[in-house]
């Protein structure tokens, strides 16, 4: 079901269900007029990824958008979806659904998963409020299934992932991407000492 709110006198769309796609926590107080932004804790809001500070609430083009992070391990306890192969050899119209190549059934299984042209491991997509602060959210690159970073314990081998990343970048001369990446790294690591909102500002800071 989509959701709409109110941005500078005009309807806009924010989400669908409880996924705030156009919407990033630091928005949160510039719209009004939507309901489901009561329910703040069973939302997720897209991550406030530093290209798009400048994009208005409402006005992103990707729904789906999302940093892969290369280097990094789906941690143990995700729940993954199964994955749908096809072949594509003579014998077209065989489908078989595999376990996502990074469950333990699939670890278990003895199948060999070769990659190519895959989008890495994970990717951060969101944020979200648990334990009164804002985790981040990340989604399998085998499967699509979203998973929290509870606590900032758990988030530290992405922050490692991610400072890794900028670092090859750096060494690559790929100043820009060095840059967004260290920010990434720090908006990840801030949200574990962002209170969620309580009677008051609503909007974390970034
Ligand atoms: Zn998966």
């Amino acid at each position: 079901m989509g959701e709409y709110g109110t941005y500078k006198g005009q309807e806009i769309k924010i989400g669908t269900c409880e996924d705030m796609l156009y919407l990033r926590p630091d928005q949160i107080n510039l719209v009004t007029g939507a309901a489901v932004l009561n329910h703040l804790k069973e939302l997720r809001f897209r991550f406030p990824f530093p290209e798009e500070d400048s994009i208005e609430p409402g006005g992103f083009d990707d729904f789906d958008r999302g940093l892969s992070v290369w280097g990094y391990e789906v941690p143990a306890e995700v729940r993954h979806y199964k994955v749908q192969f096809a072949s594509n050899g003579r014998g077209k119209g065989i489908l078989v659904m595999l376990p996502c190549p990074y469950s333990q059934e699939a670890k278990d299984s003895g199948l060999k998963y070769m990659y190519n042209g895959f989008g890495g491991p994970a990717r951060v997509v969101q944020q979200r409020i648990w334990a009164g602060v804002w985790v981040t959210v990340l989604d399998c690159g085998g499967c699509g299934a979203r998973f929290r970073l509870p606590d900032l314990d758990s988030a530290q081998p992405l922050i490692l992932a991610l400072l890794e990343m900028a670092k090859q970048a750096g060494l690559d001369d790929r100043k820009a991407a060095a840059k967004t990446l260290i920010e990434v790294t720090r908006r990840v690591e801030a949200g574990y000492s962002t209170p969620a909102p309580g009677a008051g500002r609503a909007s974390p800071r970034l």
